[in-house]
């Protein structure tokens, strides 16, 4: 159980229906189609829907009480009896009353943000915390003003930890889900590109990653990425706590070593870690856990262990195999000029594989500096990458400025995803690696569906 509809008659004081019945509430839902028994129900009002005509389907599918807007009528079908709780607005109504929740049960809450590695960060972090502490953490993306919220409010009445990762796209997103959940900690996990589109300008971006301080706790930490220029004179009143290849912060990553396996590293406390992914910014991704188990006082040794079992979010980064046991790399999920440039250099460190494809598609959302951002991306391809695949408007910028380098490698751009996957095939080989990489609008899997391995 949650909480009890008497509960919650303190917080929506307007109310209806039987609302001191003590019933319990065992799930809180915006989607009338969920079979959950002794469900609240929160009809949201979106673009296109306005889920308040669903409330007798989430009745018939469960809910034992619900939010509503009080300018709508509620149908007649609805017994009086049935419990309502009459709000302004039920959007801002789920965010009170998930940060009403957060403060009933007041586990350590940790708020992740950052251009890249939220999600791979959170699934590091509570792969750690979860050996000591019962732990409840975002599942999948549900990050933004109302997945945070959902996330919240699924939480056990026993949770000790809730790990939640920030999502953004513009000004004020972080500020609200910081002030909704008053972190104890807060990890900026990089400063990369995305979004820029909404924010301007680089400096723009660390402005709205920095609102995450805005409800972090007087006594609570900050754990940046001290390798980032634009994070090293932080005002902040909090603790901050750096985290990097640079020799100047407070945790030093050093001795990465890439293997097939995963990524090995040193950190300042002179022990040697293992996370099963692949990549010199999972080793920094990994640093930020380690910061975090060891303000809970867990053993680092414990952390090491518990990063083997680590659950991922699929998509980022899978390695897989393909026809004629090419070694496929499916990190389609998603893209931004930093992950993209981050997973090219990965394919360069890894050994054993003579033939190295890119097959790189539009990374979306960068308005005026999408073409900047697209041809920068030819940089960080050179030797040992062999081939280059691009497909999508913008991606052709990046074969156009890596042809005008003059370099040897191979590029071929297309304007029909069947003709790429046809050319393809003649790339399957068994010495060959194969990097899948664009914006999740391209939706890059089906290629590789048709390239993988048939069992
Ligand atoms: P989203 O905004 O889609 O939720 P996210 O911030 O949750 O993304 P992840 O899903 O963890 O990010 O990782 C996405 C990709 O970003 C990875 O596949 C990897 O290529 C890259 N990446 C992960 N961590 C870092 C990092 N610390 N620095 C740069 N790139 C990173
Ligand atoms: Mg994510």
């Amino acid at each position: 159980m949650l909480f009890t509809t008497n509960w919650l008659s303190k917080i929506f004081t307007d109310n209806q229906g039987d609302v001191q019945d003590n019933k319990e509430i065992k799930v809180v839902t915006t989607d009338s189609r969920s079979k959950d028994n002794n469900s609240l129900f929160i009809p949201i009002v979106g673009e296109n829907f306005d889920a308040h005509v669903f409330i007798e389907q989430a009745i018939k599918n469960g809910a034992v009480a619900v939010l509503w807007d009080k300018s709508k009528k509620i149908p007649e079908s609805v017994s009086p009896q049935f419990p309502v709780f009459l709000v302004d607005d039920t959007l801002k109504a789920l965010q009170d009353l998930s940060a009403q929740y957060r403060n009933e049960i007041n586990p350590i809450v940790i708020g992740i943000t950052g251009s890249n590695g939220k999600t791979t960060t959170k699934d590091l972090t509570a792969s750690v915390v979860k050996m000591s502490f019962r732990t409840h953490y975002t599942k999948g993306n549900f990050n933004n003003h109302i997945g945070l919220p959902l996330t919240i409010l699924s939480m056990d009445r026993n949770t000790e930890v809730l790990i939640l990762e920030m999502g953004m796209s513009n000004y004020g997103e972080i500020d609200l889900l910081s002030r909704i959940s008053r972190p104890d900690y807060a990890i900026i996990t990089n400063i990369g590109e995305s979004h820029i589109e909404f924010l301007g300008s680089r400096q723009g971006i660390v402005k709205a990653k920095l609102e995450i301080v805005n409800g972090l706790k007087e006594a609570g930490v900050l754990v940046i990425d001290g390798d980032e220029p634009l994070l090293q004179d932080l005002q902040v009143n909090q603790k901050v706590v750096k985290n990097g290849f640079r020799k100047t912060n407070d945790n030093v990553l050093s001795n990465v070593l890439i293997t097939p396996t995963g990524t090995e590293f040193n950190l300042s406390d002179g022990l040697n870690y293992k996370v099963p992914l692949l990549g010199r910014h999972h080793a920094k991704n990994a640093s930020f856990a380690l910061t975090i188990g060891n303000h809970l006082k867990i053993d680092p040794e414990k952390s090491n262990l518990a990063f083997h079992e680590l659950e991922l979010t699929s998509m980022r980064f899978e390695l897989i195999k393909g026809k004629n046991d090419a070694s496929i790399i499916n990190d389609a999920y998603n893209a931004s000029p930093t992950s993209m440039k981050a997973s090219i250099d990965v394919v360069k460190q890894m050994d054993g594989f003579p033939q190295k494809v890119l097959v790189l598609g539009d990374i979306l959302e960068l308005g005026n500096h999408s073409e900047a951002l697209h041809r920068s991306i030819a940089d960080t391809i050179e030797s040992p990458i062999t081939v280059l695949f691009t497909f999508g408007e913008q991606a052709r910028l990046i074969s156009e400025e890596v042809e005008k380098k003059g370099s040897t490698i191979e590029c071929m751009h297309f304007v029909s995803k069947e003709e790429m996957a046809k050319a393809l095939h003649t790339y399957l080989t068994k010495d060959a690696l194969l990097l899948f990489k664009a914006s999740r609008g391209l939706k890059f899997e089906t290629i590789i569906e048709g390239l993988q391995k048939s069992e």
